[in-house]
């Protein structure tokens, strides 16, 4: 980017929220059902038929609001913003307008190397989706329905972020409290997550804001930083040609990995928006924002702050173990059966991660049980097992998610800590290793670890480690005399 110029980005994102039916009226929000089967009257917009709020959206809302400390207005208003789309058979939106129910509040993010920025939000409010124009059937264009009147809210940052990586890590922070929240399911891919993004320039220490462009269509969390990063390329290429940026809808291909444009922009006075007649204001009072409150689960960056804490954790270890909730709750699940917490840290960040990338799924896919994970880190702090061992048994326990303890058992690794037997396995390997032994005798303690090395294989991993290192040592010294 050239240096002479600074971007101001604010986003405006869309999510959509994991209630079971709608948001003015009883059809179930399901998805992949057949289309135009989830609709009604209501939804469809059908003269005379009066919207009912559902009550899960409000509180839904509340909840995004508190965490992200926002006002809650004891009252808001549902608007209609008007215009014609084929997907809206109503030809208008139910959303709210001069009257959110949340404002002014804030995001942390954090950056790699630690340091923290504050991004301002304007306002969440509520409001219903529009249906789903299909244009890839091979004929004309078809309308599904389904998705009319399914609940959203949208989320309006300030204009506080000034590069590509902030908008990244904004989403990403907003997407994780969405989903501890279990309110949204965060998927921008399936489109459950949406986010438009505003860009603007302006010569570095100008406080005056440019002229914006609105970006939409990125379908991932990465296609939004590309995007941004693109458009704010094309904004300087603009004004450096003696050019000016102006103020449109523009969007993103990811395919060709550039932007198109798609229209002028609207303003808001060509929506019309007027309150909804049929709706009530909506009324937060105190008790029930209380209510609401004590609902709230433990946020992300408390729960890292409480496992480095509780747990004694690397802060790197809470972050990564924290990053979604389920893979939190999995850690923690795996501590009821043991409380060597660095260990089960490990097996999480390094054993079940790895899986779970390479295989693209998530924690609730993952075959093995966390009480399954206790039990194998328990065997091998019981002494029962080899940590050698246990790295065998991790893939069978990935195809069968058996009790380890049976494992074991089945196969007959149970580690060896008779030091008769480790004895005799010493005396085996020194005595078909002699040249070894003048070269330990003459200082070379490296091979130590080849005799160890030697001693397990004998006992097919199964000796204790700290057993065949002090016999070792000790027939070693022997010889020395
Ligand atoms: P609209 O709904 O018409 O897009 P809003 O007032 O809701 O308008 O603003 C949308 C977003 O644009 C907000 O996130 C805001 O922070 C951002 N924004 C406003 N002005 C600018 C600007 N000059 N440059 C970048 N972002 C901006
Ligand atoms: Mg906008
Ligand atoms: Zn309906």
């Amino acid at each position: 980017m050239n240096s002479k110029y600074e971007a101001v980005i604010g986003l405006e994102v869309h999510a959509q929220l994991l209630t079971d039916t709608k948001i003015f009226c009883k059809c179930s929000t399901k998805f992949g059902v057949p289309p135009n089967t989830n609709v009604c009257p209501i939804c469809l917009g059908h003269p005379g038929v009066l919207p009912v709020l559902n009550k899960k959206v409000v509180e839904f809302t509340v909840l995004i609001g508190l965490a992200t400390e926002c006002t809650i207005n004891e009252r808001s208003v549902f608007a209609r913003k008007n215009y014609f789309y084929p997907d809206l058979p109503k030809g208008y939106q139910i959303s709210q307008y001069e009257e959110p129910i949340c404002e002014h509040g804030n995001i942390s993010i954090e950056f790699k190397d630690g340091s923290t920025k504050d991004i301002g939000i304007t306002r969440i409010h509520m409001e219903e989706d529009a249906g789903k124009s299909i244009h890839d059937m091979g004929f004309d264009t078809m309308i599904d329905v389904n998705r009319c009147g399914t609940p959203l809210m949208e989320i309006v940052s300030e204009p506080d972020m000034r590069t590509p990586e902030e908008a990244y890590l904004y989403l990403t922070k907003l997407k994780q409290i969405l989903t501890y929240l279990n309110i949204c399911d965060g998927n921008m891919e399936e489109g459950s997550l949406r986010c438009d993004a505003n860009v603007s320039i302006r010569l570095k220490g100008e406080t005056k804001l440019g002229t914006r462009a609105e970006v939409k269509n990125m379908n991932s969390f990465r296609n939004v930083e590309n995007a941004i990063t693109s458009e704010i390329d094309r904004q300087i290429d603009i004004i450096e040609d003696g050019g000016k940026v102006i103020q449109q809808t523009l969007l993103w291909n990811a395919d060709q990995n550039k932007i198109v444009p798609m229209r002028s922009k609207e303003e808001a006075h060509d929506y019309r928006y007027f309150p909804d007649p049929d709706l009530m204001p909506v009324v937060v009072e105190e008790t029930w924002r209380n209510e609401i409150a004590s609902k709230m689960p433990e946020l992300p960056e408390k729960r890292k702050q409480r496992f480095v804490s509780q747990y004694s954790l690397p802060k790197y270890d809470a972050e990564v173990l924290t990053s979604s909730r389920e893979l939190a709750d999995y850690y923690e699940n795996i501590l009821t059966i043991t409380d060597d917490y660095k260990s089960a840290s490990n097996w999480v960040m390094t054993d079940v991660l790895k899986v779970l990338n390479d295989e693209k799924i998530n924690v609730a896919n993952f075959p093995i049980s966390s009480e399954n994970l206790g039990k194998l880190i328990k065997l091998i702090n019981d002494k029962v097992i080899s940590g050698k061992i246990a790295k065998d048994i991790f893939p069978e326990l990935l195809k069968s998610n058996k009790d380890p303890n049976e494992i074991v058992k089945e196969k007959n690794l149970v580690q060896i800590s008779d030091t008769g037997a480790i004895e005799s396995a010493v005396d085996k390997i020194l005595s078909a290793n002699q040249a070894q032994i003048q070269e330990y005798l003459s200082g070379k303690e490296k091979v130590l670890g080849f005799f160890v090395g030697q001693i397990m294989k004998e006992t097919k991993g199964k000796a204790n480690p700290q057993i065949v290192n002090d016999i070792l040592k000790s027939k070693l010294e022997l010889l020395r005399m």
